[in-house]
């Protein structure tokens, strides 16, 4: 038995997870909130009771030698020795990280030479990282990356048909995110239907506050909708999805914008929030929805309209698909969002049981015994991957 934390370094927050593996069992879960401001939030869960602690956390590293400190307060650890060893979700592995690796000074060398792929990300990821050496500096720290699992895109997939030397010279190709999801999700959807998953071909539909769709083909990603970034594909809570690219100039031309602006206003002024006006917030939309409000109804069929497009155009691609997966906070929770993406996939004999629909956060089949493709709610748990990814590299 091993215990093996599982953290998540943003720009001002760290969410941790302790887990004992491979049981796979939570220890204890929480957030460090508003690090770098005034008022820091600690909070952790202890025997499923949230504590809630206002301090002053300068930076990350302060942040990792209070939390872990904690731990030993809480006597949920008695010394850190206990630690076997510590997962880092990472956004970005660049063009070379193919898979989950031990954190050593070339992979953080490496990690601060492609930083300006995701510098909004990356840059946390890494305070994170060397925050919780310097205080561990015994234990291994693996780095488990959100692009890893869409390294086994062909090229055809991953090119844009730009000017090649942009992507020999410039790394500008399609990397696609929250890999680490959907290879839970997937393994998980072989593993109910009973088989093994290079004998099977999933779609992953990720729909949270940011949302992917996934081709996995006999247990490799081969396409997905997001890109170069986190901003192309589907329209997300606040993010546009995929775009003409000629929109920029010429809004910011209309709007007298830079580059950056335009941008900003397609990270998030856009999607959801943009469409309805009312908010980012899948819930909000189907309430307002609910009650007549024809934008809140707007927002939703336009990235119910694009999911399908990616649903069906992966379907065709992968010769045919066992299953389509939902996960993520819409994905297992919002039932209408999940009957309204399959409902617009009759043409492939893809039926929704409405019954079984009725549900929320739970591992469940959900389309009719005679559907051509099976349909599943999988609740995803990035935590159990990232410390699986952890266990099997220590
Ligand atoms: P991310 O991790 O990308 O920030 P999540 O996976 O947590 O996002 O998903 C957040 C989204 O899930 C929000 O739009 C929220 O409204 C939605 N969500 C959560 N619970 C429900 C629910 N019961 N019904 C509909 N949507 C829900």
């Amino acid at each position: 038995m091993k215990k093996i934390m599982a953290v998540n370094a943003g720009s001002s927050s760290l969410k941790f997870q302790l887990l004992e593996m491979p049981e796979e069992k939570l220890i204890t879960t929480g957030i460090v909130e508003r690090i770098g401001m005034k008022n820091s939030v600690f909070a952790i869960s202890v025997n499923g009771k949230k504590q809630e602690e206002v301090l002053d956390i300068p930076d990350h590293a302060v942040a990792v030698s209070i939390l872990l400190n904690k731990l030993i307060e809480l006597k949920i650890l008695a010394s850190f020795d206990e630690i076997s060893g510590v997962g880092h979700r990472v956004v970005h592995g660049g063009n070379k990280i193919a898979e989950s690796l031990v954190l050593g000074d070339d992979e953080i060398a490496y990690l601060e030479e492609i930083v300006d792929l995701a510098p909004l990300h990356l840059i946390p990821n890494l305070t994170g990282i060397k925050a919780f050496k310097k205080v561990l500096p015994n234990v291994k720290h693996i780095g488990v990356f959100d692009t890893a699992f869409h390294h086994s895109m062909p090229e055809e997939s991953y090119l844009y048909a730009v000017p090649y030397d942009w992507y020999e010279r410039f790394q500008v190709r399609k990397y696609g995110f929250h890999g680490t999801s959907h290879k839970f999700v997937s393994a998980r959807c072989a593993e109910i239907m009973g088989k093994k998953p290079e004998d099977c071909n999933i779609i992953i539909a990720h729909i949270g506050n940011g949302a992917s769709i996934c081709a996995v083909k006999q247990g490799h990603s081969i396409d997905t909708s997001m890109g170069f970034t986190p901003l192309d594909g589907i329209p997300m809570g606040t993010r546009s999805g995929a775009i003409d690219p000629a929109i920029i100039e010429y809004m910011m031309n209309k709007k007298n914008k830079s580059v950056k602006e335009i941008t900003n206003y397609l990270n998030k002024q856009s999607g959801y929030i943009g469409v309805s006006g009312i908010s980012s917030d899948s819930r909000d939309l189907v309430a307002a929805a609910a009650a007549g409000n024809h934008r809140a109804d707007l927002a939703i069929e336009v990235q119910a309209k694009r999911i399908v497009d990616y649903i069906a155009s992966y379907y065709v691609y992968m010769g045919g698909a066992d299953a389509i997966v939902f996960t993520a906070g819409i994905g297992e929770n919002a039932k209408t969002t999940r009957s309204n993406i399959i409902n617009r996939l009759g043409a492939l004999g893809i039926k929704m049981d409405e019954e079984r629909n009725d549900c929320r956060g739970v591992e469940r089949l959900i389309s009719t015994d005679d559907s051509k493709v099976k349909v599943y709610v999988i609740p995803t748990n990035e935590e159990v991957m990232i410390a699986r990814d952890t266990l099997a590299l220590l």
